[in-house]
């Protein structure tokens, strides 16, 4: 046997019931030989139910009573699980004399409607009696030889809003203790203590941690290991963040800043002791000992800048503003004296330093108090307005990035401040700690979460993550989310990119889920599922405020769906669109648009609305962006009537190819949206005002392909009819023929000569005479491109090449968002 001692700390949640102490007593069967001091919790929410007996009682509610009597039970049922039907009675014995007691004391406060601090400290430390008592009994009927103790019977300390450890009088009560000591395994109460007058009181909420470190002192500890439901210390909170990932190492600062910046897995006091004999610590997970843990000790850790991120919610801003603090001596003192003196725990400070305001940051239910004070002891002040006001601003939160290394990083504030003002989060106070080991900052308490997720994806503790909805997985949606399904993990490993489909609908139906649904079986959950469509619902979801971005992939043709893009982006949502209807609509619509989408600084990215996945439209802005001025832009731009006249050479009749065309699913249901040319005009609407060219769709000069007398009439109708116009476009192919020409139906956007779309020859020696199957071709004449035009040529229709051009743009959309290089 060592002759040094260990200490094991089980907090509540290790010990919830009875499986959790079995599965406490195997971790420590199967540990080292060692003496081990096994600081416990109470069971898992004991001492909040122990308060909320107090405050029940004080209310004059009888049902303190019952709570009381639920709680014994929940005890009583822990023991009759845990220990043979031998071992049980006199821990019941403890419960009813202990319950008897406490009822007492609360039939006082019943009857008096007050209590005071000592009644609840007395109460409250009940679970840990009851708890070491629990693990105790039930090792030793394992035949573990074992003993508990009573913590409150050495551990002296002077309460106060701070705790702190009369350390002579504990050594000399922990000396006479260990002399009686027989057993070399023995269970300590956690949070539980005495005062110097042998009062007993507690070390605080959570205060076990700090038991434990206490006990390492005292007793020399080789290590101490604090045993919890999380395998270590994460880079955030597991449960605000599931990207979090484990620390494998963190300095004692480090984890005394996580801690005092609200990362509950360790208590902020706990490291002092520990600190001081250089004792280290293990965060480990009782119910995956298996798990290496979190070590924290002395030495700073390399690895990244910052180390982790933690929220502290319900927190107040108080703002002292006023010309009469500039350059006067002494007023920080006063104020925070002041606050001291009434026990007001300031959280973080921020002073301009023009000394003109300072503000700072305190528990939101202190807030009213804090401003009484401040009022008081500036009072002449007041008064004289040399302090013009005290704002108090509630719902906030105050949001920390730590890390030892942060001091050598040059950069870090600014990237935690872009990333919180790319997830949009309005930041109303910063405070940076003179180590440079933390940057905090008050941000509103609605944003908590999703400021804590868009930092902790900006340094790529997390990746970079993007919520997203697609709207009508039809061809080209389907085509989409099935490209994503084959690559989103690799985005997600090799990139950092993480793409999360968190909802996907169509007219009838949606699918949504929280953190993202993998796209396995996709098409059946579409078809399944029983929530109906409902778009204000569906855009809710998909934009909730815990996802630093958010984008809407639209793959639908639907113009009352692109009337909501502004307010879209407005909202702060990115839109990724394959819809033509929002570019084209009225002029003042697209102004509104792409003013709104400067404003909100939300990306609006449309690719794919001229020429599927060909890069047309990003050609074309490079070109009016870097300063080349565009003469002229021609181009064959639909992939139907490019299929058409390639296919027309004389073999065939023209409406036989149009049936054909549409047998094999490459035109519209309805030819004649093909060929009437609208949809032609559509994409020179686009490309005209990307140029800067103010038009709308009436604007276009369109040559319609469907002979005036079948613009009207069914579809078979119009089908059956066709033929009765074949000679006349015969006859413009042999002509076209005849001359060395080929037939190419083109639009034209020329800012001088006006916008066209039209049936138009070509030599056989133009680069538009080249173009097989579906291509699009798009000749860009500019200043630079000149006489040479710039071509862009290629497949322009079909489900995947227009899918794969919506997954690029939403790449392209990552990329501006701050993930990594792609290259
Ligand atoms: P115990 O009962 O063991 O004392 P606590 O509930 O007090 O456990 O602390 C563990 C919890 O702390 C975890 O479940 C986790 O949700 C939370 N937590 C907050 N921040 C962090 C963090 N940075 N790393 C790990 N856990 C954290
Ligand atoms: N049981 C105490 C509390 O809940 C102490 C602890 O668990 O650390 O505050
Ligand atoms: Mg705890």
């Amino acid at each position: 046997m060592s002759s040094h001692w260990v200490i094991h700390k089980f907090g509540g949640t290790s010990v919830a019931d009875a499986d959790g102490y079995r599965q406490v007593a195997a971790i420590l069967r199967d540990g080292k030989d060692e003496k081990k001091a096994i600081v416990v919790s109470a069971m898992d929410r004991v001492t909040d139910a122990l308060i909320e007996l107090v405050d029940v009682a004080k209310m004059r509610d009888d049902a303190y009573l019952c709570c009381a009597d639920a709680l014994k039970a929940r005890h009583v049922d822990a023991i009759e699980t845990l220990l043979p039907s031998q071992r049980r009675q006199p821990l019941i014995d403890t419960l009813e004399s202990d319950f008897k007691d406490i009822k007492d004391l609360l039939r006082g406060v019943y009857l008096s409607r007050t209590y005071s601090d000592r009644t609840i400290e007395l109460i409250s430390g009940h679970g840990e009696l009851w708890s070491a008592q629990f693990l105790n009994a039930h090792l030793n009927a394992m035949g573990i030889a074992s003993s508990w103790l009573d913590a409150r019977t050495l551990l002296i300390v002077e309460p106060g809003d701070t705790v702190s450890v009369d350390w002579e009088c504990t050594k000399s009560q922990t000396a006479k203790w260990l002399e009686t000591l027989r057993t070399d395994w023995v269970v300590v109460t956690g949070f539980v203590a005495s005062t110097p007058e042998g009062i007993p009181t507690t070390l605080k909420r959570n205060g076990s941690d700090f038991s434990a470190s206490i006990f390492g002192k005292l007793l020399d500890a080789r290590v101490i290991t604090i045993w919890t439901d999380v395998d270590g210390v994460l880079s955030a909170d597991p449960k605000l963040v599931p990207e979090a990932v484990v620390l494998e190492d963190v300095s004692y600062q480090e984890a005394t800043e996580l801690a005092y910046f609200g990362a509950q897995v360790i208590h902020p006091s706990t490291m002092a002791p520990a600190i001081e004999k250089e004792i280290p610590i293990w965060i480990r997970n009782t119910f995956n000992p298996s798990s290496r843990g979190t070590k924290i000790d002395k030495k700073a850790s390399c690895g990244n800048s910052v180390k982790g991120f933690a929220t502290i919610d319900d927190m107040a801003l108080i703002n002292v503003e006023g010309t009469g603090m500039v350059g006067v001596p002494g007023v920080a003192n006063r104020l925070f004296g002041a606050l001291r003196d009434v026990g007001v725990s300031v959280v973080m400070i921020s002073q301009a330093s023009s000394e003109h305001s300072i503000c700072f940051a305190i528990p939101e239910v202190q807030a009213a108090l804090a401003r009484t004070i401040v009022e008081r002891e500036f009072f002449a002040e007041l008064h004289h307005n040399q302090i013009q006001m005290v704002g108090v601003t509630d719902n906030c939160s105050i949001l920390a990035a730590v890390g030892d290394n942060m001091v050598d990083h040059p950069g870090v504030a600014g990237k935690f401040f872009s990333a919180l003002g790319k997830a949009q989060v309005n930041i109303r106070a910063i405070a940076q700690g003179s180590s440079e080991r933390n940057i905090s900052a008050v941000i509103d308490r609605a944003d908590s979460r999703k400021a804590l997720r868009a930092v902790h994806a900006a340094f790529y503790l997390s990746n970079q993550t993007i919520s997203i909805g697609v709207i009508g997985p039809g061809l080209i949606g389907g085509a989409f989310l099935d490209q994503l399904k084959t690559q989103m993990e690799t985005l997600k490993q090799e990139f950092k990119i993480d793409l999360r489909v968190r909802g996907i609908l169509n007219s009838k139906a949606m699918v949504l889920s929280g953190k993202g649904r993998s796209l396995e079986n996709w098409r059946d959950s579409v078809k399944g599922s029983c929530l109906p469509s409902d778009l204000e619902k569906f855009v809710a979801h998909v934009h909730s405020d815990h996802f630093p971005h958010t984008a809407i992939v639209d793959c639908t043709a639907s113009a009352e769906l692109a009337a909501n893009y502004p307010c879209w982006l407005e909202r702060g949502i990115h839109i990724i669109t394959a819809n033509k209807k929002a570019n084209t609509g009225t002029m003042e619509f697209y102004r509104t648009l792409r003013a709104i989408s400067r404003a909100r600084n939300r990306h609006y990215l449309y690719e794919t609305t001229v020429g599927a996945g060909l890069p047309i439209i990003s050609t074309l802005r490079d070109l009016v962006q870097t300063g080349d001025q565009v003469f002229e832009i021609e181009g064959v731009l639909s992939g139907t009537l490019s299929y058409i006249f390639n296919t027309f050479d004389g073999t065939k009749p023209f409406s036989e190819i149009v049936q054909e065309a549409r047998g094999k699913g490459y035109t519209e249901p309805d030819p004649r949206e093909d060929l009437s040319g609208v949809d032609v005009a559509r994409k020179l609407v686009i490309l005209a005002r990307e140029m800067g060219l103010d038009l709308d769709l009436k604007d276009i000069r369109v040559e319609s392909l469907v002979p005036e007398s079948l613009r009207e009439g069914s579809v078979e109708e119009f089908l059956k009819r066709l033929s009765e116009h074949d000679s006349a476009m015969t006859d413009f192919l042999n002509r076209t023929r005849d001359s060395g020409e080929v037939i190419r139906y083109a639009g034209m956007v020329d800012p001088k000569a006006g916008c066209s779309v039209q049936l138009k020859s070509y030599p056989r020696s133009h680069v538009f005479a080249g173009t097989s199957g579906s291509d699009n071709i798009v000749a860009f004449k500019t200043q630079r491109y000149h006489p040479q035009a710039l071509i862009v040529q290629g497949p322009g229709a079909g489900p995947d090449v227009t899918a794969g051009g919506v997954f690029a743009d939403l790449l392209r959309l990552a990329s501006y968002l701050g993930g990594p290089n792609l290259n």
